[in-house]
Order: C-alpha cells, then sequence, then structure tokens
C-alpha cells in the first residue's frame, strides 16, 4: 500500500498499461467492501490516495499511477504469489495481524520502489527521507495499534542500507 508523494514522482512517467512490467490490472474505484475494511483498519489513511494491491490487481481510487509506484505494488503481488495458495489472503492476514511482517513487506516494497528510482535518477537523499517520513507515519498504523509501523529512524537506516549496498 501507498499514497504518493509529489516529492517522490516529479518528473517520473506516468503509466496507463503495465503490460509491458507485469500483466497486472489497476482497479478504479476501490470496491465499497475493500475500502470499507481498508478505512476501518488504517483510519488514517486517506483511502482517496492509496494504491492496494490484492491478488493480480492494483485498486485505487486515483486516476493514474506513476512507475515508480508499479514497482512497488508489484511487489506486494509477487510476495503474495510466492505464498501460493490462497496467497493474497493469507498474506493480508499477516500484513493486518503483525507490524513486523507489514513493516518487512513493506520495506521490500520502498526497496523496488528505489531501486527503480535510482535506474531513471530520480533517487535522491530528499526521497529516501520522504519514504521514511512515510513508513514512519500513522497511514501504516493500523486502528488497534499504539504506535507507528516503524520508527523514523530505523526506517532511514534501512532504506539507506539498501539504497548505497
Ligand atoms: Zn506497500
Amino acid at each position: 500500500m501507498l499514497i504518493p508523494n509529489h516529492k517522490i514522482k516529479e518528473g517520473v512517467n506516468y503509466v496507463n498499461d503495465m503490460s509491458h512490467i507485469l500483466p497486472l490490472t489497476i482497479e478504479k474505484p476501490i470496491p465499497q467492501k475493500l475500502a470499507r475494511f481498508w478505512g476501518w483498519a488504517f483510519p488514517n489513511a486517506d483511502l482517496n490516495a492509496v494504491y492496494i494491491a490484492y491478488g493480480y490487481r492494483i485498486y485505487t481510487n486515483q486516476s493514474q499511477i506513476t512507475e515508480d509506484l508499479v514497482f512497488h505494488e508489484r511487489e506486494h503481488v509477487r510476495q503474495q504469489r510466492e505464498v501460493g495458495m490462497w496467497g493474497d489472503r493469507i498474506w493480508l492476514f499477516f500484513y493486518l495481524i503483525s507490524k513486523r511482517i507489514r513493516y518487512q513487506v513493506e520495506l521490500q516494497a520502498y526497496q523496488d520502489q528505489c531501486l527503480y528510482l535510482g535506474r531513471t535518477g530520480y533517487l535522491s537523499l530528499e526521497v529516501v527521507q520522504e519514504i521514511a517520513k512515510l513508513m514512519s507515519s500513522s497511514m501504516y498504523q493500523a486502528r488497534w495499534e499504539r504506535k507507528p509501523m516503524v520508527s523514523y529512524k530505523q526506517a532511514y537506516e534501512d532504506l539507506q542500507n539498501v539504497v548505497s549496498g
């Protein structure tokens, strides 16, 4: 899941057809059931801005998606497929109940996004800081959790390791 960030997507290409990247479908708007569920579990997530990867689809209320976000969401799809049978449901279940797992899968997705941004020349220290800010924001905090998914410092360190490694 990701909320687009203007600093991150500045200059990055918008795509309507992602078939050259992976056969994924973008579905708009987010189905009511999923939107209601997501809004309940993550009360601070802005449903007008989020992208939710589930099964082979990316659900969003946005009219467009940028290529770096495709790389982020594609990683979530890959994670779900890797689980195998009922992978999307099982993935979502653990995404919800475990802050640690949620952080791991998001870190992987942001890493993929960063690698894409690096390849296309849009990765900077500022971008890494923005992503660390997003990851430590309340948008990834489930309603029954007292603290955000990760601290800014931890997210920043982990992202830096990838970006420099
Ligand atoms: Zn994500």
